[in-house]
């Protein structure tokens, strides 16, 4: 399977991780969070998952690239990539810095 990367370009998968459902956290305000509401809804988020038959978006990491945050649209019959964005509130990546090492002649 290869991920187009919206930086990088297609690669292969082995180049990512996976890190489940891209899904909104709870908002709650600061008075609300010891209420059964609040934990009733950060225990859904943190425990459990939807585990659909079709698409799918997801949050994955491109670690070996250009290390940035991703959504995946991914149909799960068919593993077919339909969208690939950075994840919110990250912008394109700055260009890695080239080290360069002077060797002693
Ligand atoms: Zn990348």
């Amino acid at each position: 399977m290869r991920i187009p990367c919206p930086f990088c370009g297609p690669r292969d998968v082995i180049e990512f991780t996976v890190h489940g459902e891209a899904r909104q956290r709870p908002v709650f305000e600061a008075h609300e969070l010891d209420t059964p509401a609040a934990r009733e809804a950060f225990v859904d988020y943190v425990y459990l998952r939807d585990n659909p038959a079709g698409l799918h978006v997801e949050h994955w990491y491109h670690g070996i690239g250009c290390q940035s945050w991703l959504l995946v649209t991914r149909d799960t019959r068919t593993h077919d990539i339909l969208e690939v964005a950075y994840a919110a509130g990250e912008e394109e990546p700055a260009p890695a810095v080239v080290r360069t090492m002077e060797v002693a002649s």
